[in-house]
Parts: structure tokens; sequence; C-alpha cells
């Protein structure tokens, strides 16, 4: 079946054809380092990492590149209120976000540029823009002209001459229309700044992109990605400042996600309305954040409330209670019998029926919530075989066996695997204290061991193929949206809607 992905370039979904066989080249904007992400843009980071996660699962190479823009008004803003140099806060939640990125489980990219790091590729780029005639130079600054670009337009889908209409007219007589944009800014005083053939200055945000994603990947790569919010100006802008010197369209297909809401409203740094990613990972595990990020299309909007989020937790503490039980059951001493077991055949014909409906989903345009529906009925059925106390046959052993490689290689393909949590010597011993109590009919005895068990946090199971410990799950979701722990913003009341 081919892979498709919907292209914002073109308004539809494609099947995803690489320019170099078997290798898929991806450009994922990274953040701006001036303060922890937040949830929002998590849904961003997580997207983008589980489609590079199915694409390698697929057997392609990945090449994958997030940047970092680590020079940029909000950085100068941000410095001057927690009175630091820009340079030491942009490296103060650089490495934050590299800890925050590694806790959403999220891989790192092949390559993670700097903007500060690659003055050189931006100037020289710059320069290339203006001997092709699409920017200008004012007094240090250099603006691209949209006009001169034909093809602005083709990424959003927007109209030139709407733009010009809507565009607001801003308090800049340097530029010669109000839709150019900056490549580069001329140094103000106190402010960090490079050296170029324009004087001392600093970039503009989108002209990075360009020279980062150029530099890595080629003058056309196969995939740019990134939040609904980047399309329009970041992604077209972009765009045109390469093709103006390539002739080429920077990225054949152009990703986006949908917006993290709250209560409805799209959560973001400006209005005040988020949570902070580190915070939240405080009080619920990764999975269950991930989970619930891949719980819809990432193409549709999601919204971060209590019902979703216990949701998404009461989905990953089920499912990590079958990973728990099959773990145990298949530990325990083989069976060996020759009885043809029904049961088995069941669970097997399931087993091979959520492969092929597990890929077919992520294959149409990363279709994750699928998916998830499909894992979770393969744990559910198995879940329901072993409380129906089936025959304790060997056949049906090997197909849990079958069944629990294949749930685990499915939900690391998402990210959201339970990590083993192996059950100690000292319960085990338990277990087996109360297994032969049982069989001598010791039931006091056996009670007592129970309760010993509990005690030290596993729930206890008894199934036809032996008494199984499973941890309890700890974490209470509620407590998100009461904890002090979590940061969330709250929106300033000039900025609320209502
Ligand atoms: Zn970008």
């Amino acid at each position: 079946m081919p892979f498709t992905l919907f292209n914002t370039a073109t308004r539809q979904k494609e099947e995803l054809r690489t320019q170099e066989p078997g290798v898929v080249k991806i450009y994922a904007c990274g953040p701006t380092v001036y303060d922890f992400f937040h949830v929002g843009n998590a849904r961003a980071f997580i997207v983008f990492d589980t489609l590079r996660r199915v694409l390698a699962d697929r057997g392609w190479k990945v090449v994958y590149v997030q940047n970092i823009t680590d020079v940029d008004d909000k950085i100068i803003h941000k410095a001057e209120a927690e009175a630091l140099p820009p340079e030491k806060l942009a490296a103060k939640y650089t490495e934050a976000f590299f800890q925050d990125l590694a806790a959403l489980g999220c891989l790192p990219a092949h390559h993670h540029p700097k903007a500060t790091e690659h003055m050189a590729e931006i100037i020289a780029l710059v320069r290339k823009i203006m001997a092709a005639g699409h920017a200008y130079a004012v007094n240090g600054d250099i603006f691209f002209s949209v006009r001169s670009f034909p093809g602005y337009g083709s990424i959003s889908g927007k109209n030139i001459d709407e733009l010009e209409k809507g565009a607001r007219v801003e308090i800049n007589e340097a530029k010669q229309d109000p839709l150019d944009f900056a490549l580069w800014k001329a140094a103000k005083k106190g402010e960090p700044s490079w050296d170029s053939p324009w004087g001392p200055g600093r970039p503009g945000w989108h002209i990075e992109c360009s020279a980062m994603s150029m530099k890595y990947l080629g003058e056309s790569f196969d995939i740019h990605a990134g939040g609904e919010d980047l399309i329009f100006p970041h992604h077209e802008n972009e765009n045109a400042q390469s093709q103006s010197v390539t002739g080429k369209p920077l990225a054949r297909y152009w990703l986006h996600n949908g917006y993290l809401k709250i209560e409805g409203e799209k959560m973001s740094k400006s209005s005040g309305n988020f949570w902070i990613a580190r915070d939240v990972l405080k009080v619920i595990p990764r999975q269950v954040l991930r989970l619930f990020m891949l719980s819809a299309h990432y193409r549709s909007p999601l919204d971060f409330n209590p019902e979703n989020i216990e949701a998404a937790g009461h989905g990953y503490a089920e499912f990590q209670r079958t990973m728990e039980r099959l773990r145990g059951i298949i530990r325990l001493p083989r069976q060996e019998d020759y009885l043809t077991d029904t049961t088995a055949a069941e669970l097997e014909k399931e087993l091979v029926e959520t492969g092929r409906s597990f890929s077919a989903a992520l294959e149409d345009d990363l279709n994750t919530a699928g998916a998830l529906g499909f894992l979770f009925r393969l744990a559910n059925k198995t879940r329901q075989i072993i409380a129906g106390r089936p025959p304790k046959t060997h056949q049906l052993l090997q197909v849990f066996h079958a069944v629990h490689e294949a749930l685990g290689k499915m939900a690391e393909i998402l990210g959201v695997l339970p990590e083993p949590q192996p059950v100690p010597e000292v319960v085990q011993k338990l277990i087996e204290q109360r297994e032969a109590a049982r069989l001598e009919k010791k039931w006091e005895l056996s009670d007592q061991l129970r309760e010993q068990i509990i005690s030290r946090g596993y729930a206890l199971e008894d199934t036809t193929f032996g008494s199984l410990a499973l941890t309890q799950n700890q974490f209470i979701l509620a407590e998100l949206f009461t904890s002090q722990q979590a940061t969330r913003g709250v929106p300033a009341d000039r900025n609320r809607k209502k």
C-alpha cells in the first residue's frame, strides 16, 4: 500500500515519493528558545516524531532536522525581563528544550542546527536573494520583495491581492510594500548582532529556517513540517526566499498539525492560555501524554481537558496491565500438550488482522487514532481471553508470546510502550508461597500472603496459567488539573474573548 500524506501546498492527500529512493528528508521547525515549551508545542514535536518512527519502521532511512531559533525579538525581550544576556537566556532554554524533548519520548533529530551558528549560511543566502533581484536594502535592513516572486501564496493558498487589502499599514517607511518582510535587521543598541555586508545586524526568523534546512537537506527536500500556525507567513516566506534563488520549491510535501486547545481556545503563550509541558510530565507519564496527542488525527484540533486526559490515562493503564499479564504468563513454565485450541486460533487471527489494519491506518495520512484503536482492540481481546480462564495450552502460550511482541512493537512505533517494571524477587517469592498455600488449602495463610503482596504495591490476579503480580497505577490524572506542580498560564483579562 502506498504511504499517503496530506500536503498543505496541494490541499490533498498524496503518495509519498521521495527524491532519493528509500531516503526521506524531513525538516521540522523547532522552538524559539525564550521559555519552556507548552503542551501545544509538544503536540507538533510528538506528531512529527511519530511520523519519523513510522517511516523508519517501514524501512525508510530518515534524515530529520529540527532547528533551534536562538536569536529573536522574543529572546531579547525575555532576556531583559530575566536580567540575563540574550545568549545566556537562549542557552538556558535550549538545554531545557532538549531535556523536555527527551522526556516526551521524542528521538533527537539527526541535526539540531542553531541560527547563531549558521550566520555565514544565512548571510550567503541573503546575498543570493539580493543578487537575484528579490530583495532590497534600506539603512542596513534587507527586505524580501514579495511581489517580485510570482509563486507567493503557493503554500498557504493565499491570494496576494487579498493579502495586500488585509495588510496592516505598518509604521515602517522603509518597506516598499507592506507585504515585504525582513531577511536581515540592522543592529539596534544593546542587541546581539553579527557583521554582514550591510553592516552589523541579525537575521529575520524565516531566513534562518531556509538557510539551515537547505544546508542539511539540500535545495529541495521531501517533507517540511510544523504547526498549522506556521503555514502563513513563516512557511510561505521560507518557500518564497528559497525558491526565488533555486527555482525549486523548498519542499515537496508541507505537513501541518492542528491546534491544541484549552476549553475550545487555541493554546498559546501570547494569550497566556497554556500548560508548560515539563510540569504536565511531572504529573502524568509521557506515554499518557503521547496517547492523548495521538488519539486524534494530527490535522484535527484537539482539546486538552480533564476528560480527554483521563480517557488517555485509562487506556494506558489498561494497556500497561495487559502487557504485564502477558509478560507474566509467558515467563511461566511451558505447557507441553497438543490439544487443538480454538481460543489460540481465534487470537492468532485477530493478531494478523491487527498488524495489517494498524499499518494501513498509519499509511493513510498517519491516522494514529485508527492505529491506536486496533492496538487497543487486540489488547482488550487478549485481556478478555485471559480473564475467561482459557485452557492452559502450549498453543495459546505461543500466541501470547507473539501478541506480546506485536503489541510491544506497535506501541514502540507510537512511543507509548510502558517501561517493563520487573516484579521484585521478594514479591515473586510471596506469590510462589501463596500458590503453595492454596494447593494445600491453607486459606488463611494464602490470604495473609495476598495482603503482603498488595501492601507492596501490587495487585494480584489469578489466571489459569498461574498468579500474576500487576503494578498498581499510581498516577491520579485529575491531579494535573488541580495540582500546584503544574504551571498553567492564565489569559490576561484584556485577552479574554468572553
Ligand atoms: Zn521554521
